[in-house]
């Protein structure tokens, strides 16, 4: 069987690399939206995960004949009442750095007794023509007080998965795929691509 084409829509280039190396083995070739709009751009406007994640589906459809991915992700942190959600990626400003917004996070945890709940929630969004299907994913973890680790990208440095001594930076792309948000959504996808390529 031809393997089945997609584009994502996002210009975030970790989590491309994620995407792309979730799909590797599964008969999908993901290819970035550079290859098909390199010049598209967005606002996302929405009020949730969903909202924002069908802005970028439906604003990459009509440059490709393909079917599109596309996701919306964020950390909601419980004292702080589940912010910065979905304004995860300007929580320190409109042109925030991953580094401006984990230091404006650690600043507004200052003197939050340990352990800081969090969680990452990830909607990822399969669009084609006439519709779409949505899927999510959560990673429940913790805010610690200081950056660990190279990998990865966004608050990774400083939320420690459930489970884990480690921060999210300190684990191999591998091992934060199989417990990530974006990781339980994509495989949640999978499986619904499945089901639709098994004839009944
Ligand atoms: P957006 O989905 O492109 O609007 O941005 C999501 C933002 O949430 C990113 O810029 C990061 O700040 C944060 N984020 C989402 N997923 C992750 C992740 O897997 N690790 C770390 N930060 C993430």
């Amino acid at each position: 069987m031809d393997p089945k084409k997609l584009v994502f829509a996002t210009n975030n280039p970790g989590k491309l690399r994620e995407l792309q190396s979730l799909a590797r083995g599964k008969n999908l070739v993901v290819e970035p939206l550079s290859a098909h709009a390199p010049k598209l751009t967005w606002e996302e406007t929405g009020d949730t995960f969903l909202a924002n994640a069908l802005i970028k589906a439906e604003a990459l459809l009509p440059h490709t004949p393909w079917p599109v991915l596309a996701d919306d992700s964020g950390l909601e942190v419980e004292a702080l009442g589940g912010r910065p959600g979905v304004h995860s990626k300007r929580f320190a400003g409109e042109h925030a750095t991953d580094e401006d917004n984990m230091d404006a996070l650690l600043r507004a945890l200052k003197g939050q007794p340990s352990p800081r709940r969090a969680q990452f929630r990830c909607v990822l969004v399969y669009a084609f023509s006439h519709g779409f299907q949505s899927f999510e994913g959560i990673l429940r973890g913790e805010i610690i007080e200081e950056r660990k680790g190279q990998g990865g990208f966004g608050y990774d440095p400083i939320f420690q998965p459930d489970g884990y001594q480690r921060t999210l930076s300190e684990l191999s792309m591998e091992e934060k795929n199989l417990i990530s948000h974006r990781g339980m959504a994509f495989r949640r996808f999978l499986d619904h691509l499945n089901d639709e390529l098994i004839p009944s």
